[in-house]
Parts: C-alpha cells; sequence; structure tokens
C-alpha cells in the first residue's frame, strides 16, 4: 500500500476529533460533472448567473427552464466508492462529520449519519413565507403545469428549492460547519478547489490538514498530507488500512 495512504489513515485514527469536507470532485465518480475539475462542464459564468437570486427573482421563467435543467443533472444519482469510504469511517467511530458544499444529497444516501449540507440539498423546497416545507418534487410538478414561479399550496407564497445559490445568505448549518471545524484537530478535504469562498475558509481553522483531490488547491502547502489522485480510488484503501489499524 501506498506511503501516502497509510500516512493519511493514521493521522484519521491517532485525530481526537477527525472531520471530513466534501466538493463536488467527490461526486464525479458519480456521474455529476464538477466546477473546478479538469473536466467540470460548468466552468462557464453561465451557470453562475443562472443559479443565482437575480435569475431566480427577476428571470423566474429563465430560472425554472435552464436552471432547473442543471439541478436535474444533479438529482437521482446513486453514491461512489468514495462517498462509502467516507460513511464507513464514520460507521467505525473514526471520524464525526462530513461537511459538504455538495447538494446531491450522496453522503446520506451511502450511510453518513452526520452530514452538513452547508449550500443545501435537492430533496426539499421552502415557502419563502410561511416556511412550509415540501418534496423537491413540488417544484417540478408546478413547472409541468406552467405555475412558474411554483406556489405553496398552504398560503400561495413563492416557493423555491431548498438551495444556497449565488446571492442567497449562507445558512445556519455553516454555522454548524465552523463548530466542528473549531472543534476538529484534523481534517480530511475531498474532491475541493478550495477557492469558493466561505467554505473555503473552514480548513483554516483547523490544526493539520489531509488532501485528497485531482489538482493542487491553494491549502496543499501547509497539509500534513496530500495525495493527487481520484477519492473513489484512494478512499477504499484509506478504509483497509484504518480498519487494519483499529483491529
Ligand atoms: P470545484 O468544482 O471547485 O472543485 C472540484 C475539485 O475536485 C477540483 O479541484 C477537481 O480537481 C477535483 N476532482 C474532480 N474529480 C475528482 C475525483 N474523482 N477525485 C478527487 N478529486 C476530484 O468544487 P467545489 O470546491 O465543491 O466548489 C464548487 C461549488 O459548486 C460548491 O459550492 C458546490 O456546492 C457546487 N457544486 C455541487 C455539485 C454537487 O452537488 N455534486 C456539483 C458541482 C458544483
Amino acid at each position: 500500500m501506498d506511503d501516502l495512504v497509510m500516512k493519511l489513515a493514521r493521522s484519521i485514527v491517532e485525530a481526537r476529533y477527525p472531520v471530513v469536507l466534501t466538493g463536488a470532485g467527490v461526486s464525479t465518480e458519480s456521474g455529476i460533472p464538477d466546477f473546478r475539475g479538469p473536466n467540470g462542464l460548468w466552468r462557464n459564468e453561465e451557470i453562475m448567473d443562472l443559479l443565482s437570486l437575480d435569475t431566480l427573482y427577476f428571470m423566474p421563467d429563465l430560472f425554472y427552464s435552464r436552471g432547473l435543467e442543471v439541478l436535474r443533472v444533479l438529482r437521482g444519482k446513486k453514491p461512489n466508492p468514495a462517498h462509502r469510504a467516507i460513511a464507513r469511517l464514520e460507521e467505525l467511530s473514526v471520524v464525526k462529520s462530513v461537511i459538504t458544499q455538495n447538494i446531491d444529497g450522496l453522503h446520506l444516501e451511502a450511510g453518513s449519519q452526520n452530514v452538513i449540507e452547508i449550500h443545501g440539498n435537492l430533496r426539499t423546497c421552502s415557502c419563502e413565507k410561511c416556511r412550509s416545507t415540501f418534496p423537491f418534487e413540488h417544484i417540478e410538478v408546478s413547472v409541468a403545469k406552467g405555475v412558474i414561479p411554483p406556489k405553496c399550496p398552504r398560503c400561495g407564497g413563492i416557493v423555491r428549492p431548498d438551495v444556497v445559490f449565488f446571492g442567497d445568505p449562507m445558512p445556519e448549518d455553516f454555522n454548524r460547519a465552523v463548530d466542528e471545524a473549531r472543534r476538529s484537530d484534523f481534517m480530511l478535504v475531498v474532491g475541493s478547489s478550495l477557492q469558493v469562498a466561505p467554505a473555503a475558509y473552514l480548513p483554516e481553522m483547523v490544526e493539520r490538514l489531509g488532501i485528497i483531490n485531482l489538482e493542487p488547491t491553494p491549502y496543499d502547502k501547509s497539509a500534513l498530507v496530500v495525495i493527487h489522485d481520484k477519492a473513489g480510488e484512494v478512499l477504499p484503501q484509506v478504509v483497509k488500512e484504518v480498519e487494519r489499524l483499529l483491529s
């Protein structure tokens, strides 16, 4: 087994409160393109404009046509070996929590329990007026019927996806993520360019870092272990070594 994998596994096992931070790269092997990776389909500014508050409120027709198409790419995918390995590390009582920038819900589907989705999710949508929450399908059904923007069946307010779009404030869950980062002594970052603020500030709050990412990140120099490889190939090896160390 690779020396770096062994070093990473040892760092995780020896840490007092290890946490994981993931980005879009953990889901590329599930068939979801990232923003900034080598195969990122969404490099262009158009996506940032499309998935923004301005488009949601001032161009709802565009948001619920092209924007919804983009969100659909992220729905209905399956967890890959990287998600499953992260869930296993929690099951082994090693990893304490998973902070994710992803909205695809694949960590929960893979079995991770303590997941903090700092950019929201695609399982639900909510009324902006009465705060009632509905399954995401409410949006799909409304749009199919031509009701744009979708309306709340209880109070008639506007219903929107429970996703943090460009221009939205960070949700309460981001404060939970900050608390977890402050409490942690080792953060494993998986599949994040660490260029999107404020999530990119979280690693600064942690004493030691491990990074698994295809490309270099701004934190590589200060990290204890850096592996530039596919998360779905590296993480199952890390789990194997963690299991050996614990046995
Ligand atoms: P990013 O797109 O900025 O960076 C992804 C990183 O992952 C890249 O550096 C790339 O080299 C690396 N990568 C790609 N495939 C990998 C693999 N198989 N193994 C290891 N590394 C791999 O992603 P980000 O930092 O998460 O920021 C993008 C923002 O866009 C986030 O805020 C996120 O909410 C959103 N987003 C979410 C999804 C999703 O939910 N799956 C997808 C795209 C974008």
